[in-house]
């Protein structure tokens, strides 16, 4: 039988050869197996990371003539993960693990190439928007979907900014990474600001080459243009990510109200008594485009008013996940039943209006 020296051992049989290219069980690959490991130490050296993992293709013809031989040893697919991912370990001195590794690293031994899967960074906090004129992400424009054209200036965009672009940009930048999406705890329309303690949120930045970064500092890059700030920013996890998108929020509001008429003190301190307040609200006609029509029950926990005057008042309010605030205001047209405007008998509308807190429920 010719086998190869590397095979001889891993197989425990005899053979009659040392040339390795006329290996009978890895068709010559074991003579490889260095070469592989000098590719992936050199793939893997352009990144930071604390865990990897290492996987391997190889030729079925590879496959089928080393099943032959091996049965239940060792293959050779096996034998060349282990060469590969024992010598990166010592070579970098990085633990290789199999669940949720920074990096998995492929060596292609069809395309001779070593094919690199980069796992996100993660990092969290609360952020808070100052701004009545942004979207939490990039909104492209309606007109031409981003290629760019007269009614947006050619910037292929509806707004200048986003949240979402606040927050990651310095992030891409000091972790060299290829993109962001943000994961929040809900989101707040494009006119309301969010204030107080901020909504908490994880941002992924896409393929990391750096995962240690200077937290403060990114900080003070995302505040520095003023109208968002990330409070609290620290290093996060897909798990924490997941928990963001899934959970459901318990809200705080304060809004500025407008009247078609005043308002006596009293009926707004009755309905302060009434909460909490349940309320069916069918799909507002704003957002009938992007959801489906539905008629969905939440609540009005708590609310209390103040600054009465001819033509407002201020509203306190804390609101169940989900509760479309300017619709139970006005009513939108009969499809928020109770609507505040109903409830006094005047016809109101928010003029403006803050989140000041979002809570996990
Ligand atoms: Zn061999
Ligand atoms: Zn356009």
């Amino acid at each position: 039988m010719l086998l190869c020296k590397s095979c001889s051992a891993r197989l425990g049989l005899e053979s009659d050869l040392s040339k390795s290219s006329e290996c009978e069980a890895c068709l010559g690959l074991s003579g490889k197996f260095d070469a592989y490991l000098e590719m992936a130490a050199k793939s893997l050296s352009g990144y930071e990371f604390s865990t990897f993992w290492l996987g391997a293709f190889i030729r079925k013809k590879v496959i089928d003539a080393d099943a032959k031989l091996s049965e239940n040893k060792q293959g050779i697919k096996k034998a060349l993960e282990i060469y590969v991912g024992e010598g990166l370990e010592r070579l970098t001195g990085k633990t290789p693990t199999p669940v949720d590794p920074d990096i998995i690293a492929t060596v292609d031994t069809i395309n001779e190439r070593i094919e690199l899967r980069i796992s996100s960074a993660f990092f969290s906090g609360r952020y808070i928007k100052k701004s009545r004129t942004m979207p939490q992400s990039k909104w492209l424009c309606r007109k031409c979907s981003g290629r760019g054209c007269k009614e947006c200036g050619f910037t292929g965009r509806m707004y200048p900014t986003s949240v979402e672009e606040r927050i990651a940009a310095p992030l891409i930048k000091v972790c060299e990474g290829s993109g962001s999406k943000l994961h929040a705890l809900g989101r707040e329309d494009i006119d309301v600001r969010m204030l107080g303690t901020g909504r908490p949120f994880v941002i992924e930045i896409l393929s990391p080459k750096r995962r240690t970064i200077d937290l403060v500092e990114a900080s003070r890059e995302i505040s520095s243009p003023g109208d968002v700030e990330a409070i609290g920013l620290a290093v996060s996890s897909k798990q924490e990510a997941l928990r963001v998108d899934t959970s459901k929020a318990m809200k705080k509001y304060e809004a500025l109200v407008s009247s078609e008429g005043s308002v006596a003190m009293e009926k707004l301190d009755a309905i302060s008594e009434l909460a909490p307040i349940e309320l069916e609200q069918r799909t507002p006609n704003r957002v009938a485009h992007r959801r489906s029509d539905l008629v969905r029950v939440r609540a009005v926990d708590k609310i209390s008013f103040s600054d009465i005057g001819d033509s407002g008042f201020r509203m306190s309010l804390i609101a169940e996940h989900g509760t479309y605030i300017k619709e139970f205001v006005s009513g939108d047209e009969g499809r928020t039943k109770p609507s505040l405007s109903q409830l006094i008998g005047v016809q109101c509308r928010v003029a403006e209006l803050d989140v000041t807190d979002v809570e996990f429920v």
